[in-house]
């Protein structure tokens, strides 16, 4: 079963990651918990990279989707498609759509380029469910305070670029998307997500 969760920063991907994995193992599932950028030792390498622990290595556009590809090729050989060959529980924090939304939204590249892209380096292996957690950008702002890298160096009209790109996701794949509101308190999120989560198969 695998399960990813989307949404911008400070929406509480996290948070509900780990209740979702305690969940899952309570109910007797292996389960394994992992993250984009950097689930694999490459990535970790790549993440540092991306989020300029390098400042001053500029990275294009174009280069920077191919580096969140080959993190995504690699968690997906390394990590995710052996879990699920064993028939765990796979729920990762980001995944493709993070590249859609971020990669694509947020930039001049287009939905489909990142699309192709994305599917070649994981060989078409997507979510059963995504869960976006969606929050207004600004209250996520208000939320991380002191938080990550990105929201500081790309601003509010980028997050708001990044979050419109995740609901127009949702609409498309209505069958595989959740979408919940990120402003309710963690417990209500979980409740709504771990009903959801019972009746995944597989
Ligand atoms: O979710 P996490 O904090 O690990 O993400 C790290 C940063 O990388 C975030 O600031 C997010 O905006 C960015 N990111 C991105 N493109 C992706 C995945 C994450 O720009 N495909
Ligand atoms: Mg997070």
């Amino acid at each position: 079963t695998f399960i990813s969760f989307e949404g911008v920063d400070g929406a509480g991907k996290t948070t509900q990651v780990g209740l979702l994995a305690d969940w899952w193992r309570a109910r007797g599932r292996e389960v394994v918990v992992t993250r984009e950028p950097g689930g694999t030792a490459l990535g970790t390498r790549l993440r540092a990279l991306l989020l300029g622990a390098d400042a001053d290595v500029p990275i294009d556009a174009r280069a920077e989707a191919l580096l969140f590809a080959a993190d995504r090729a690699q968690h997906a050989a390394e990590v995710i498609v052996p879990a699920l060959e064993r028939g765990a529980v796979v729920i990762t924090d980001r995944y493709i759509d993070s590249s859609l939304a971020y990669q694509a939204g947020g930039r001049e590249l287009t939905a489909d380029e990142i699309r192709n892209l994305s599917v070649w380096a994981v060989q078409d292996l997507w979510p059963v469910r995504t869960y976006l957690l969606d929050l207004d950008p600004r209250i996520a702002a208000a939320r991380m305070d002191g938080g990550p890298d990105r929201m500081e160096r790309e601003g509010l009209v980028f997050q708001e670029r990044t979050r419109a790109a995740f609901l127009a996701l949702a609409e498309r794949e209505p069958a595989r998307f959740l979408t919940l509101d990120a402003t309710l308190p963690a417990a209500g999120l979980f409740r709504a997500i771990c009903e959801d989560s019972a009746n995944l198969v597989g």
